[in-house]
């Protein structure tokens, strides 16, 4: 049987998401070491989705403030919350983006003309566009969100064209199976290009492959939150 996740924590529960995220916080200064990179140069975005408010709340205590969720609607069951800073790294629908613009201190999944629509029209009415980064396709995988390869250039350039600093760097999710290493290190070639300071790539079980390619944000869930019940990474 799967281990399922709990609705609401018990100290044990705590102590397993401090415990796991000392041990993501060696790894990751392990993994700058041994690419040479400065300490602190890596951001940890904590993915709690499917996680609720309780297992958010113990991550904070353990000194987390930095969130990953991939629905509008779960987020704001648990964001905004006092020092905490979300990011939405889920494919996101046009008509769900005001909320998130009211939520999000960055979304990391802008893949298409039409949401970039949304998100300038979102913006002009309230005030705020947060920071935004490209999700490229980076194994050009039918099945997964992200500006292709073929079109990601063009888009980019669009984007920079369109939202200035607001676009500050690019997302993807390599194919599921194999060595993430070579996509990691295609998609930080990608944002040299363009001249954009972030990466958002690694999760669980690659992000030490994605420091050592200059990833500058790696986004963690199951490894700090234990198993989900479904995989709903797209
Ligand atoms: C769920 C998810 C993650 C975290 O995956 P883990 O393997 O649990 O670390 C990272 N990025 C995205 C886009 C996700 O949907």
């Amino acid at each position: 049987m799967l281990p399922l996740t709990p609705t609401t924590l018990n100290g044990d529960d705590d102590t397993m998401i401090a415990r796991n995220l000392a041990s993501i916080r060696a790894r990751i200064a392990q993994a700058l070491a041994g690419a040479g990179r400065a300490a602190g140069d890596v951001t940890l975005v904590a993915v709690s989705k499917t996680n609720d408010a309780a297992a958010v709340a113990a991550a904070m205590a353990a000194g987390q403030t930095v969130f990953g969720e991939n629905r509008v609607q779960e987020a704001a069951e648990k964001f905004p919350r006092t020092g905490a800073t979300l990011h939405i790294i889920g494919g996101l629908q046009s008509n769900k983006v005001r909320a998130a613009l009211g939520l999000a201190d960055c979304i990391e999944t802008l893949d298409r003309p039409s949401l970039a629509d949304a998100i300038d029209k979102a913006g002009a009415a309230t005030g705020r566009v947060p920071d935004l980064l490209v999700q490229v396709n980076i194994g050009d995988e039918p099945q997964k969100s992200g500006v292709g390869l073929g079109q990601a250039d063009g888009f980019i350039r669009a984007m920079r064209a369109r939202f200035g600093a607001r676009l500050v760097g690019l997302m993807c999710i390599p194919p599921a199976f194999g060595d993430s290493g070579p996509y990691f290190r295609r998609l930080a070639a990608m944002a040299d290009t363009h001249g954009l300071a972030v990466r958002s790539m690694g999760m669980s079980g690659d992000f030490e492959a994605a420091i050592l390619a200059g990833a500058t944000h790696i986004r963690v869930g199951s490894a700090i939150f234990g198993q989900r019940r479904s995989s709903d990474v797209t």
